[in-house]
């Protein structure tokens, strides 16, 4: 049923994941540069014999998701605050994703409960056969017995070979999904929690970190054509960081030279995304593979 070789490297990315995810207790605290918990998780990753399969979120209360420290970022963890590191390793393009809420108030420990909850749960009924709206109904269900509410339009994820999201979607609420969980497929689930009175949806914010290459034609500086191609050559299949570009090229080049190559379109931004009525957000994830009656978490015990 399943290939050997991407089934190993699945699990291989999955067990360096589960690794880190232990470490980012002592890694993300209060007074922490953001940059530090993305460069040290990110050097770690290789370390193990991993790669980072998208730059190392941060999320820091209403930030939901897609922040990543941009180069010589000044943001530091704050006291009083609920932060989601959500990070993945791919080996050979097979990739695995995951986020550990870290909380540092203990009002907002219950939305991590719940979102801790909500996944063990999903978890629990994810098997062959299974309509996907039923896991966004035990997903819902589970948030709303905390009196707390889920962020409606995030979702998990199939994951494929180098394609994060390869179409099918795991919602966070009840609805209509028709589609059908599978066996031999790779999922991400991932419920998102906020309070009861927050609006319980996401909208982009005004600044974008994270990149993805588009196309290889169009723009006219030579300082772009060199960017681009470096981002081709390095970063064709999975999304990146300008950081990662910094040990090619000028800080200054690769802020303009990135304008550029959004305006023609040869490469695409995620803004970061953050909860409509400023809410703390938590959340947690964890890759899945789906086996003849269950299925197997790939980055955790
Ligand atoms: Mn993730
Ligand atoms: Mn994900």
């Amino acid at each position: 049923m399943f290939d050997a070789q991407p089934l190993e490297s699945f699990r291989k990315s999955g067990e360096i994941v589960a690794r880190l995810r232990k470490e980012v207790p002592s890694i993300a605290k209060p007074g922490v540069p953001a940059i530090k918990i993305c460069e040290e998780l990110e050097q770690k990753m290789r370390d193990h014999g991993g790669k980072p399969a998208f730059p190392v979120n941060v999320g820091i209360n209403e930030v939901a998701a897609h922040y990543t420290s941009p180069p010589g970022d000044a943001l530091t963890i704050p006291g009083g605050c609920l932060a989601k590191i959500d990070f993945g390793v791919q080996i050979d393009g097979y990739v695995t994703d995951t986020s550990v809420t870290v909380c540092f108030e203990p009002k907002f420990q219950p939305l991590v409960q719940a979102s801790d909850e909500a996944l063990a749960n999903a978890i629990r009924a994810f098997r062959p056969g299974v309509k996907l709206s039923e896991i966004g109904r035990v997903i819902q269900s589970s948030i709303q017995k905390f009196g707390l509410r889920p962020i409606s339009n995030l979702t998990g994820h199939k994951i494929e070979r180098f394609t994060i999201h390869a179409g099918k979607s795991v919602p966070n609420v009840s609805g209509l999904n028709g589609a059908k969980i599978e066996e031999g497929e790779i999922y991400a689930i991932e419920p998102f929690v906020t309070l009861s009175n927050a609006a319980g949806v996401v909208v982009n914010g005004s600044s974008a970190y994270i990149y993805r290459f588009v196309k290889p034609k169009g723009p006219t500086f030579d300082e772009s054509k060199k960017v681009l191609e470096y981002i081709q050559a390095n970063f064709s299949t999975l999304p990146f960081a300008s950081r990662w570009l910094g040990g090619a090229f000028e800080r200054e080049t690769v802020k303009k030279a990135l304008i550029d190559l959004i305006k023609h379109k040869c490469v695409s931004s995620y803004p970061v995304l953050v909860e409509q009525t400023s809410s703390p957000v938590a959340q947690s994830e964890h890759t899945v593979l789906v086996e003849r009656d269950n299925s197997t978490i790939l980055t955790g015990p």
